[in-house]
């Protein structure tokens, strides 16, 4: 179960995303000793960042194998787009993400770590408001987006690709 790791007024939530996230990323700071977590050392913090480097490149590779098969191809990695989408067809101004279970917080297999609990339900949150703040952006630019979770790439590849295939048409 996800929610904040301290009262967040309910005001906050009425804002636009992206301001949202901006004001809970102050209170947030607010909260912690010298604007860090308490009891994550940069150790543990290199270690958990690998670990997502892994996780994100295993199930983007997922997504590719199932593209491949279907032969689908036009996609290209445009850093400058908002939320660095995993997959994008310009021709078809169709942005796809992947996203880690863990990571950005899904609520069918959502784990939050026993130790340092506080620190990784707000980061989950902070991700969580990210991914929506992301969507309004790139929606607004007229863009398109599809978001998979990591266990809907791993059990229904099918249906993922149908998705796809009713927004970017071959
Ligand atoms: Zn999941």
């Amino acid at each position: 179960m996800l929610g904040p790791a301290f009262p967040i007024p309910q005001a906050v939530w009425a804002l636009e995303p992206g301001l949202e996230l901006t004001v809970v990323e102050r209170l947030l700071k607010s909260k912690l000793r010298n604007g860090r977590f308490d009891g994550v050392t940069p150790k543990h913090s290199r270690r958990m960042a690998a670990i997502r480097g892994k996780r994100n490149k295993t199930t983007e590779l997922a997504l590719r194998m199932v593209l491949v098969r279907a032969g689908i191809s036009g996609w290209v990695l445009d850093e400058k787009l908002p939320g660095r989408p995993d997959f994008y067809f310009p021709s078809k101004t169709l942005a796809i993400f992947v996203d880690g279970c863990f990571w950005h917080g899904c609520k069918k297999c959502g784990h939050i770590p026993n130790r340092n609990r506080p620190y990784w339900t707000t980061k989950l949150l902070r991700n969580r408001l990210r991914d929506a703040a992301t969507n309004k952006r790139l929606r607004s630019a007229g863009v398109k987006v599809i978001r998979f979770w990591e266990h809907e790439l791993k059990q229904h590849a099918e249906l993922c690709l149908k998705r796809i295939l009713l927004k970017n048409p071959i």
